[in-house]
């Protein structure tokens, strides 16, 4: 096989039609590479031959049979066929039924008299052994037995009209096209950690000889996949700076410092110095800051790009939205501005004319700190020196884009900030080696939000409440889970309540309503007059979920609190809460709750703490769903479990050290075709083998 041909897509492989191959993309998988290295759930064991006579209640048979009879049973009109069997295999003459719920088609196939191998689970019912699940396969002649059996066969997982039958042969036709892989990890790996040659693995992965075979494929992918996910993940790195943060902030710093109206908290300072210690080091920094909403990230952020300004070097600051970019470069425009450091914008939305001219300049090195969404990573773009980059809210950018932007400067510093803790062998697996700061006390001064669960009924209270706010020349913020009204629903949405709140409730009071349909301006426009206090409140879809800061917004009202999850309640409320100013949040919630709803909305009116309520999600929810990780697209491994062993991580992790000290290896690693399919954002977030 050639390299590229495991790009080709499934739909030209043999046999494959347009309903498989759909049934296959909604697994995720596309290529004929993602069908290769398609993982198995499990194995079953078909090696020895247990007749019908020794079959127990529950368990399996895997014997020969013949059809001895037909019935029906069941009600009129819907009778089911019953096939009986009985034992050939030369061990007892057991007999069995086979029952075809919605297939009495099998009569013509399961004739009287024919022999068949026979595989399926069994149930004694009225000492009678009976089985709905079995598979059956003709015997033409004594010698030619049906390819499962005596063998262990591969259980993948399934969708669609897929059947495990369709996707063993769709794998092995492969198999059988494929010639060999040359060896992509250096042998030495291979042989320490007693790893498989590729091209056995991937025989015995799919046609194991035995269940250690088998288990032993898996495991070298398994290794295979983390090594080249932590790989990709670090960079040469010398020891790490260890001691004391003896960093003294720079005149340009300090300067900054006292144009705030406040003083930085201790935490802020002492992650300061932390990160400023760590870019002054040769090895690259790869640092998580992670402190909860509304605990001050943005602001330790600038600090530290003016140390690389200072340096002549260039800084990119990157955002998950347009509105949360442009907020972050109006505020660098005010603070940094006036200290002589140049700023530029960019996004999707820079018009063709004045992205080119920013363009020039920031290649030309004109340009200090840039700010913007993903629009930084996209390729035109080009730095002069390129050395700090500043992910804001980072669980929102998958692997892929961080990757790319890393590729924009030569010895590049990283610092992710978030507002979502990360569990220790995740950090490890996503993002090599990751060293973490941690603001853990919020600025002086700040009120804990007060939070009141209102009923539907109540909300007359909340809105004479919220108007006493307003009163008092504070704003508010209304959410609602939809835009408009589309008739299929009964959840209240923000056009009809923008309509009813503007006109029934606050009718001189002036509002706006903002949600995702609107264009990238519209919004920020609105945001704008918001902030400058022309707009007294937002009705909103959760657009203002994540990064927006307007202080003096004392009040959020979540309407349908229940159809959050508690990661997104924690950020809408922490849009709030941000001064000195005594702030409220309201969950407005419908009568007929759901338990795990009454839970959620318990543990936001009790806890204000975004590791507890982090912890409740995970609680909950269940491990597999850690908030923000899932839909990131961060955990979608397709052998390797992160739950798994801990040890296995330091170990690969050390291998992949060892690789990039000594560039062994290095070569293959840029041509190297399982790696392709295996890096390529894999499809299964539910194929860990703990399911
Ligand atoms: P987050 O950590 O959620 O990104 P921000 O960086 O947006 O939080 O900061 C929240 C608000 O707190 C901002 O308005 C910011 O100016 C303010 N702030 C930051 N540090 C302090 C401090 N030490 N004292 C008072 N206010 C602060
Ligand atoms: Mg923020």
């Amino acid at each position: 096989m050639f390299i590229r041909e495991l790009k080709e897509p499934l739909s030209s492989l043999k046999g494959v039609g347009k309903q498989t191959s759909a049934a296959y993309a909604s697994l995720g998988l596309n290529s004929w590479g993602d069908l290769l290295l398609l993982a198995p759930r499990y194995y079953e064991d078909r090696q020895n031959i247990v007749p019908l006579g020794l079959v127990a209640d529950g368990s399996y048979a895997n014997t020969f049979v013949q059809v001895i009879s037909h019935s029906y049973f069941g009600p009129l009109g819907r009778k089911t066929l019953k096939v009986t069997v009985s034992d050939v295999s030369g061990q007892g003459d057991a007999t069995a039924s086979l029952l075809c719920f919605g297939r009495n088609f099998l009569a013509k196939t399961f004739r009287v008299g024919l022999r068949f191998y026979l595989y399926g689970q069994f149930n004694l019912n009225f000492r009678e052994l009976q089985s709905s699940q079995f598979e059956m396969v003709l015997l033409n002649s004594e010698d030619s037995l049906p390819p499962e059996f005596g063998k262990l066969v591969p259980i993948y997982p399934l969708a669609g009209t897929l059947t495990q039958k369709t996707v063993r042969r769709d794998v092995n036709r492969l198999l059988a096209m494929t010639e060999e892989f040359t060896e992509e990890l250096p042998v030495s790996i291979n042989q320490r950690n007693s790893l498989l040659p590729i091209n056995e693995a991937l025989n015995y992965l799919h046609n194991p000889p035995s269940l250690k075979k088998g288990e032993q494929a898996y495991f070298t992918f398994s290794f295979i996949e983390l090594f080249y996910l932590l790989f990709t993940n670090r960079r040469k790195s010398g020891p790490s700076a260890q001691g004391a943060f003896d960093f003294k902030l720079l005149d340009i710093q300090k300067r900054f410092l006292e144009t705030l109206s406040f003083k930085l908290t201790k935490d802020q300072e002492e992650v300061t110095k932390e990160i400023c210690n760590d870019l002054l080091q040769e090895r690259a920094m790869n640092r998580l800051l992670q402190g909860d909403v509304g605990s001050g990230k943005t602001l330790i952020a600038w600090l530290s790009a003016l140390l690389v300004v200072a340096q002549k070097k260039q800084v990119a600051f990157m955002a998950p939205t347009e509105l949360l970019a442009r907020q972050h470069a109006e505020q660098a425009a005010s603070y940094l501005e006036p200290l002589g450091v140049r700023l530029a914008f960019l996004t999707g939305s820079v018009s063709a004319k004045g992205r080119k001219l920013l363009l020039e300049a920031l290649a030309n090195g004109e340009i200090d700190i840039i700010i913007g969404t993903h629009a930084l990573f996209s390729t035109p773009v080009k730095f002069k020196n390129l050395s700090y980059i500043i992910i804001d809210e980072q669980h929102r950018f998958g692997v892929a884009q961080r990757i790319a932007l890393l590729q924009k400067g030569k010895k590049v510093d990283v610092l992710m900030m978030s507002a979502t803790p990360i569990p220790r062998t995740l950090a490890l697996t996503v993002f090599g080696d990751l060293n973490i700061s941690t603001i853990r006390m919020m600025p002086l001064g700040r009120k804990p939000i007060t939070t009141y669960l209102v009923s539907n009924q109540s909300r007359n209270r909340m809105y004479a409440s919220i108007e006493v706010e307003f009163s008092r020349g504070h704003q508010a913020y209304f959410v609602y889970p939809r835009i408009d009204d589309q008739g299929s629903s009964n959840l209240r949405d923000v056009e009809s309540m923008y309509k009813y709140l503007s006109t029934e409730i606050y009718p001189n009071i002036k509002a706006a309503l903002i949600h995702s349909r609107l264009s990238d301006e519209e919004k920020i426009d609105i945001l704008r007059k918001f902030r400058a206090r022309e707009l007294t409140y937002l009705v909103s879809t959760s657009v203002v979920e994540v990064g927006i800061d307007v202080p003096n917004a004392t009040c959020m009202v979540i309407e349908h609190a229940e159809h959050f999850g508690l990661s997104a309640l924690h950020q809408l409320r922490g849009r709030v809460g941000r001064s000195s100013l005594q702030s409220y949040c309201f969950l407005v919630y419908e009568d007929k709750l759901s338990e795990e709803a009454k839970k959620r909305l318990l543990v936001m009116k009790n806890s204000n703490d975004g590791f507890y309520i982090a912890e409740q999600d995970l609680l909950i929810r269940g491990p597999g769903e850690v908030s923000g990780f899932k839909q990131s697209g961060f955990l979608k491994l397709r052998f390797a479990s992160l739950t798994g062993d801990p040890h296995l991580l330091e170990i690969i992790r050390d291998e992949a050290d060892a690789i990039l000290e000594s560039d062994e290896g290095l070569i293959k690693l840029e041509n190297a075709p399982i790696r392709e399919v295996l890096l390529k954002a894999p499809p299964f977030e539910n194929l860990t083998m703990e399911s």
